[in-house]
């Protein structure tokens, strides 16, 4: 495949240009937004595989973790600790119940590359939890 840009700039803005979750992150398309900061966006799967299924990105385009350097290391563990606080909120946090047993809870993933399942190439972690059965695996 050749690439159409006349020169690096031209490039990245074409890359922008056609990735779904810059565009949510610039409200250029809707979604269901759970939370925003100056970083980061979370919003609901538009294909939940669970009660529960969110996605959390930085609004950077970034496209796979596999492309994340040191410098992006403050703006992954916001995402990290981003993700409980949420779930709480959602009604699937992690806890103990009155005995002291574990309950509620949630799985986090993040897809890189094609081996990875990965179709959206803007970083994103997923968070899906609520009562199982869920309506699908996403391995
Ligand atoms: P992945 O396979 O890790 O790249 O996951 C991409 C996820 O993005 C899938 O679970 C899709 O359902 C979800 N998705 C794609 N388009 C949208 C959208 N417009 N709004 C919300 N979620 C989306
Ligand atoms: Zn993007």
């Amino acid at each position: 495949m050749s690439c159409v840009a006349n020169n690096i700039d031209e490039c990245v803005g074409l890359i922008l240009d056609n990735c779904i979750f810059c565009k949510i992150a610039a409200k250029q398309i809707p979604s269901k937004i759970i939370y925003e900061d100056d970083d980061l966006l979370a919003f609901n799967d538009i294909n939940p595989a669970a009660p529960i299924h969110f996605l959390i990105i930085p609004k950077k385009h970034l496209p796979t973790l596999a492309d994340c350097t040191a410098s992006d290391t403050a703006l992954l563990g916001k995402i990290l600790l981003l993700a409980p606080q949420l779930a709480k909120e959602l009604g699937c946090g992690y806890g103990m119940d009155a005995n002291g047993a574990p309950q509620g809870g949630f799985k986090t993933l993040f897809n890189t590359g094609p081996d990875g399942g990965q179709e959206v190439y803007h970083l994103h972690m997923h968070v899906i939890g609520g009562p199982r059965p869920w309506r699908r695996s996403l391995a």
